[in-house]
């Protein structure tokens, strides 16, 4: 299947406070929030630290490494888009920065504790819409 048959994927609601990952995201990089006050890195966006209240926050460049928590194969796609590649991975993802994140994983075989990495090519970069990972 080519890049461009893609163009249907649902695409994210961009907002005030996703913005800045979004576009990070369409420059094949994973950003996240770090609180100015806490130290605390954060997943997902958000014009608050969910830990202190601080609403100081500042944009980082997460490393895009990662272990697997947890994962689901998804075998009923609930968009049409997604009816060719079914299943679909979508894992829960410790990153190396401390937070966790939900995203695909493109890969036929997934255990927890499996190390990932960002799929920033730019071809996975053109194709998906949010971030997304491969083994490592
Ligand atoms: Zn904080």
């Amino acid at each position: 299947m080519s890049v461009t048959e893609h163009k249907s994927y649902p695409q994210p609601v961009e907002d005030t406070d996703n913005t800045e990952y979004l576009e990070g995201w369409r420059h094949g990089s994973l950003l996240l929030q770090q609180c100015n006050s806490c130290k605390e890195v954060i997943f997902y966006p958000r014009s608050m630290c969910p830990h202190c209240w601080s609403d100081s926050l500042a944009w980082i460049k997460a490393s895009g490494r990662g272990t697997v928590v947890s994962y689901s194969l998804i075998h009923r796609p609930n968009h049409p888009s997604f009816t060719d590649e079914v299943p679909v991975i979508l894992a829960e993802i410790k990153l190396e920065e401390g937070t966790s994140m939900l995203a695909r994983v493109l890969t036929e075989h997934i255990h927890t504790g499996m190390n990932v990495e960002l799929a920033d090519d730019p071809e996975s970069v053109r194709k998906y819409p949010l971030p997304i990972f491969r083994p490592s």
